[in-house]
């Protein structure tokens, strides 16, 4: 089996230099994430505030050599603690929630916080992110989405995110990706003030290839690097 070290380097290595990787983190030690941050990793995910919260502590000055990403769903009433943790947030998924946010931002001693809008590509119930089928014509609304959220001047919009279903095929998820790539292009043809559309995050352990083909520039890769979890909450 090979350790953390090997395997972060080896998928570093392998993908186009272009491409962020953001580590999912959730249920790892902090050893784990150490060993991680040492082999190279400057971006890390964590699912939940608590979580990440012991986990930066444990860590000590080794965390501020990484960027933390919430890529969760974040609570309103976890917003006061994400916002002092957390460099980016990635699960915007509605314009109050953006709000809530904002208002909070200058409280916890931030001129403001990178977000990115979360999209459930696949319209799945279980998943969370703005679903197409309830907001057709969805190119569209995602533009009036956004300039809103442009407006909000505490928030910083960086890019999109996606799950996307997951698939034991990752061909199948091909065409999810596919359509998350339009969307992205045609915000960012748009100019739109206050945004910029940098990354657009998708793809996981078993997906990432396919989606870097159909244009992601951030995986968030978990069990690939630190293999699988004892108890896998994921779907
Ligand atoms: C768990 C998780 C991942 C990583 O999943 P793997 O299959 O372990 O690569 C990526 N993104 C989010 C939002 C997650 O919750």
């Amino acid at each position: 089996m090979m350790s953390i070290t090997e395997n972060y380097q080896k998928i570093s290595a392998e993908i186009p230099d272009y491409v962020t990787i953001v580590l999912a983190g959730k249920t790892k030690t902090p050893e784990e994430i150490s060993e991680a941050i040492d082999a190279g990793a400057t971006n890390i995910g964590e699912n939940y505030v608590q979580e990440a919260e012991a986990m930066i502590k444990k860590l000590g000055d080794k965390a501020h050599r990484v960027r933390w990403h919430m890529i969760g769903h974040l609570q309103k009433n976890k917003i006061n603690k994400a916002l002092p943790i957390f460099d980016v947030i990635k699960t915007i998924d509605s314009l109050k929630k953006a709000k809530d946010i904002d208002k909070r931002v200058e409280k916890a001693g931030k001129k403001s916080i990178s977000v990115f809008v979360e999209i459930n590509i696949g319209n799945e119930d279980s998943k969370s992110g703005l679903m197409p089928e309830a907001h057709e014509p969805f190119e569209e609304y995602m533009e009036q989405f956004i300039r809103q959220i442009a407006t909000l001047k505490h928030l910083k919009v960086e890019g999109l995110m996606t799950m996307g279903p997951r698939f034991g095929n990752p061909e199948k998820s091909r065409p999810f990706f596919k359509r998350t790539k339009q969307i992205f292009d045609r915000i960012k043809e748009k100019n739109i003030q206050n945004v910029e559309m940098k990354y657009l995050s998708m793809g996981m352990s078993n997906s990432y290839k396919v989606a870097i083909e159909e244009g992601s520039n951030m995986i968030r890769p978990g069990t690939i690097i630190f293999g699988k979890r004892s108890c896998d909450t994921s779907s």
